[in-house]
């Protein structure tokens, strides 16, 4: 109990530090304003007319939030700008995408707009590359186009998963295919009488009870390698999701790898021998980082996971590399379990430490995994959820909850990403989409 109440205290003083930090931030900012007025030498001077970029590669929880924080802090008449590449027409939002592979009809609010999140940029300070980066040398990005953009700064944010499907992402770069593969993941799991899950992680749990909770005739089957689903958060989270599983009546198989499937005869194979009966699987296992690109530029940086090292500064790993950072799920930084929060903090350290660098000072903003980071919000069907917070030395809480909004938390993302729930816009990205 006593252990417990001090978590909550700790919650509260992070919730209060991170206000502290969002308030100290603010004024660096306004004072690095008030300073280049009063005193425009303090900064590097460049030629007249000439353009310096800082490219941003990949624009989801992280790159979108780090090209943001530098666009808007470039000081006017500055020869920088940012460059975003961003392959996708509209921000996936990861969130929602075991539930829309179920239950059909909210399948574009899966898909945010770009760009209001930008609107109070200026034009001078942001670009935007519909693009995909195929590869980067020391001094430019190589889009598919064939387009080259040269940088002096580059932030990598290509994220996890490029080459998973649904339910993890969406192997679409535009918005009517992406709905289009919804709707057809939603048939096959309505059609299937045997479904069989695959991967024990926050989707497949919440896709096998979405998926038994919609069709309770179904038989609904979860595979998981671990001992237990859930397994890279505390025994108590573990335990309720095991609990909402076997309360809808989906039959979970643990410590248990899938070798084969055969399709004629409707069943799956286990490593032990064992097999299911499968009319439709779907896979919700492991996703790898997307370090392709950083690969062939700085090999060493690479780790057996694919994740690309990065100090606290969020600057790659690579001494000579010191303009190159990288956040989110493509980096490696202690992270016990990376999301969308704790994404979205390294791109903030990496956009203060470019924003510093562009100013002539060294980066000095450092990323420390805070536990508070790692909250989740587990739904175990269409109708209930847990939220779990638990700090780095074992002591969980479990918040369970009923669940009213089928949409899940799509209308609070579309606000904070700046867009009317949920009426698409595609007008104001265009102000920053031109060649380059
Ligand atoms: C099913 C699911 C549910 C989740 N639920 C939650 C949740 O409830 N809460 C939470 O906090 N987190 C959740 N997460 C985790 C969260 O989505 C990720 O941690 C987060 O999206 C990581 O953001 P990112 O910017 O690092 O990378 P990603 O979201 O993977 O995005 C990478 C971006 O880079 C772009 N890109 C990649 N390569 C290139 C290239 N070569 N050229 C141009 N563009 C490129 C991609 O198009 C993409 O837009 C969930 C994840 C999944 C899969």
């Amino acid at each position: 109990m006593f252990r417990k109440t001090w978590l909550v205290a700790r919650a509260v003083g992070s919730i209060g530090s991170f206000i502290g930090h969002l308030v100290s931030r603010s004024a660096w900012l306004r004072i690095r304003r008030i300073r280049y007025r009063l005193y425009p030498p303090a900064f590097p001077k460049h030629a007249e007319n000439e353009q310096r970029n800082i490219v941003v590669v990949g624009a989801s929880m992280a790159g979108y939030h780090a090209a943001k924080s530098i666009a808007e802090s470039i000081l006017p008449d500055s020869s920088y700008r940012v460059i975003v590449i961003e392959a996708h027409d509209h921000f996936h939002f990861t969130w929602v995408l075991p539930r829309f592979c179920v239950v059909g009809g909210h399948e574009q609010k899966a898909f945010i707009p770009y760009g209001p999140y930008l609107r109070h940029i200026p034009e001078s300070a942001l670009r935007w590359v519909r693009g995909r980066a195929v590869s980067i040398t020391r001094d430019s990005v190589h889009l598919s186009s064939g387009e080259e953009i040269p940088y002096e700064y580059l932030v990598v944010a290509t994220g996890a998963g490029a080459t998973d499907t649904l339910p993890s992402r969406v192997d679409s770069d535009d918005k009517p295919e992406g709905i289009t593969k919804l709707k057809d993941i939603q048939a096959k799991i309505k059609e299937a009488k045997n479904l069989v899950v695959v991967g024990g992680g926050a989707a497949g749990v919440e896709l096998a009870t979405d998926a038994k909770s919609q069709y309770p005739e179904k038989s609904v089957v979860l595979v998981h390698s671990r001992d237990s689903v859930m397994h890279r958060f505390g025994p108590e989270l573990q335990r309720a999701a095991t609990a909402g599983l076997k309360d809808l009546g989906v039959e979970v198989i643990t410590g248990e790898r899938l070798i084969g499937e055969d399709k004629e005869r409707g069943v799956v194979t286990l490593k032990s021998g064992k097999e299911v009966e499968c009319d439709y699987l779907v896979n919700c296992a492991g996703q790898r980082p997307n370090s392709a690109l950083i690969a062939e530029l700085s090999p060493g940086s690479i780790m057996a996971t694919g994740h690309i090292r990065a100090k606290p500064t969020m600057q790659i790993d690579d001494d000579s590399l010191h303009n190159v950072y990288i956040c989110g799920d493509v980096a490696e930084t202690s992270t016990p379990n990376p999301n969308s929060r704790s994404a979205m903090a390294q791109a903030a350290v990496a956009a203060d430490n470019v924003i510093l660098a562009i100013d002539g000072l060294n980066p000095t903003n450092k990323y420390k995994p805070k536990w508070l980071e790692a909250l989740i919000k587990l739904t175990l069907g269409l109708d209930r959820s847990v939220t779990h917070i638990g700090d780095f030395s074992g002591t969980e809480m479990l918040f369970p909850a009923k669940e009213k909004d089928l949409a899940l938390m799509a209308g609070g993302a579309w606000k904070h990403m700046g867009a009317i729930p949920f009426q698409d816009d595609s007008e104001t990205l265009e102000k920053f989409l031109t060649k380059v």
